[in-house]
């Protein structure tokens, strides 16, 4: 149950060669998906030469269409990689986690949207060479009198307007909600893209391998977002009904939500992982929000813990028992299966604590040494600290709280009054442990610069980002 620490076995601490074996299981997989990414693209550009599309490059005034083209199919390739990506699809959420995976989305966003609005551009001023018109009146030509570039203008104003919407300036200012909401408008905008793709792309001729090709790809991205993001959620939740049993508060403006359901015990999940759960309780059904559990799953009841950072947060502590609830998941990578030594060290300030408290319930089973740290402001925001201090009973645990506002005189994750410390002064032995840590960025960040400074690798840092 939520609260102890659960009986469920784990295998026991595995040899260093398991733990880099695993590693290296991992590496290769994640190898194997950026591989398959990077091919897509080349295959892509293959089928445009076989087709002929060498031609173009022979004759300057062909030139802009040729590279219209070339644009217009990578760029409409990175849109479905983008897609795929934030699929859910648990293979590649065991490869990177849901950091990587967003990061990566995020990454490619920019890039694609230039190519397609290059894409635009080349081809309006490319087929206005050829035709002798001016490029105001080509594209007025191509919007009003083409078959289906009407559809593509508008998914064209779509991606921009997804893209403009995720910068990080815009996020600043505009509400989740209308974010998110812009967001879906993405998968309207891909099928919307898709019949000029058909109709004005030679490449994609009827009869054609390429079109066929083309078109598994276009469906397996969107028929994986649907499966993995709707159908099996859809399908799990309509299996196990979850319900809110219990909402306990453990501090001013935090509570944990324990939430019960049937044959929990099928639910693979881990000490560290995080759902989108959404309650079906007046101003929380349309949205899901992120929350990591902050006890290990037990078979029998999942517990998060809520802090009122926001509207939708704070109405989560005031849930009535019995309220439905809905959930994606369990997704991420912040757990026992991606450490790569034999001892641990957790780190978690404010909320962040929630992940670790559940990750040091699985870890205490298998690593050597597991050294908590836990970091806040003031004594009342050690959430869950009962917890925490019933751990220092394992004799491999060890618990450290650091508490004292955020450091002024130097850029340290500790407070002033430490400021001589460091992660390799409070862990002797860091050199052989995985770092694990959860927080507010910027402390995340120190966090993690102190780490690799005390020469720690990337594979041994990790860490959960509660800022999407
Ligand atoms: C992987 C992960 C795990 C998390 N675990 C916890 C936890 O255990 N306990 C906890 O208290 N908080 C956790 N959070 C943070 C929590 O999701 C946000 O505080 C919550 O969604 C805020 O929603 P709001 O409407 O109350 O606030 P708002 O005022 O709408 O937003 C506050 C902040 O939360 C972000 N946010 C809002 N809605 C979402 C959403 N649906 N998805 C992602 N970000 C959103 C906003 O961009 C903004 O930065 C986690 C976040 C992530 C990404």
């Amino acid at each position: 149950m939520a609260g102890t620490v659960s009986e469920q076995r784990e295998p026991v601490a595995p040899a260093v060669g398991s733990l880099a074996r695993g590693y290296l299981r991992r590496r290769r997989r994640a190898d194997l998906i950026e591989g398959i990414g990077w091919f897509s693209t080349v295959l892509v550009l293959a089928l445009f030469l076989a087709d002929g599309g060498a031609s173009y490059f022979s004759n300057p005034r062909d030139l802009p269409t040729g590279l219209g083209i070339v644009a217009g199919l990578v760029g409409s390739n990175a849109v479905l990689i983008m897609l795929l990506l934030v699929a859910r699809i648990p293979l590649l959420d065991h490869a990177f986690g849901t950091d990587r995976t967003l990061a990566a989305h995020r990454w490619i966003g920019r890039p694609a949207l230039v190519l397609l609005l290059a894409h635009a551009a080349l081809l309006i001023w490319g087929y206005g060479l050829v035709l002798g018109t001016d490029p105001l009146a080509q594209g007025l030509a191509m919007l009003t009198s083409m078959r289906d570039l009407p559809q593509a203008f508008a998914a064209l104003a779509a991606f921009i307007l997804v893209v403009v919407t995720s910068l990080v300036i815009v996020r600043r200012v505009v509400a989740h909600e209308f974010w998110y909401a812009v967001h879906l408008v993405a998968y309207a905008a891909v099928l919307l893209a898709l019949p000029h793709q058909f109709s004005q792309g030679g490449l994609f001729a009827e009869g054609t391998w390429a079109r066929w090709y083309w078109l598994a790809l276009t469906v397996g991205v969107l028929g994986a977002v649907l499966v993995f993001r709707v159908v099996i959620p859809l399908l799990r939740n309509a299996r196990h009904r979850l319900r809110v049993a219990e909402v306990v508060v453990e501090a001013p403006g935090v509570a944990s939500v324990i939430m019960t359901g049937r044959r929990l015990d099928r639910i693979h999940g881990r000490g560290g992982q995080y759902s989108i759960w959404r309650f079906w309780s007046p101003g929380l059904r349309w949205e899901g929000h992120p929350y990591s559990l902050s006890a290990a799953p037990d078979g029998r009841s999942f517990r998060i813990t809520v802090r009122d950072l926001g509207d939708d947060s704070r109405r989560v502590l005031s849930l009535d028992p019995g309220t439905r609830v809905y959930f994606e998941g369990p997704y991420g990578v912040f757990t026992t299966a991606t450490r790569t030594s034999p001892d641990a060290v957790l780190m978690g300030a404010g909320i962040g604590i929630t992940p670790v408290r559940a990750l040091a319930e699985a870890m205490v089973r298998v690593a050597r040494k597991v050294t908590i740290i836990l970091r806040a402001n003031e004594e009342g925001q050690l959430y869950l600290r009962a917890e925490f201090d019933a751990l220092r009973m394992h004799p491999s645990v060890r618990v450290i709280e650091v508490v004292g506002p955020p450091a002024t005189r130097v850029r340290s994750w500790l407070p002033d009054s430490m400021a001589d410390a460091s992660l390799a002064t409070i862990v002797p032995d860091l050199p052989d442990a995985d770092v694990y840590v959860c927080g507010p960025a910027t402390w995340t960040d120190l966090v993690i610069a102190d780490a690799r400074s005390a020469g720690l690798r990337g594979r041994q840092v990790h860490s959960e980002r509660f800022d999407w």
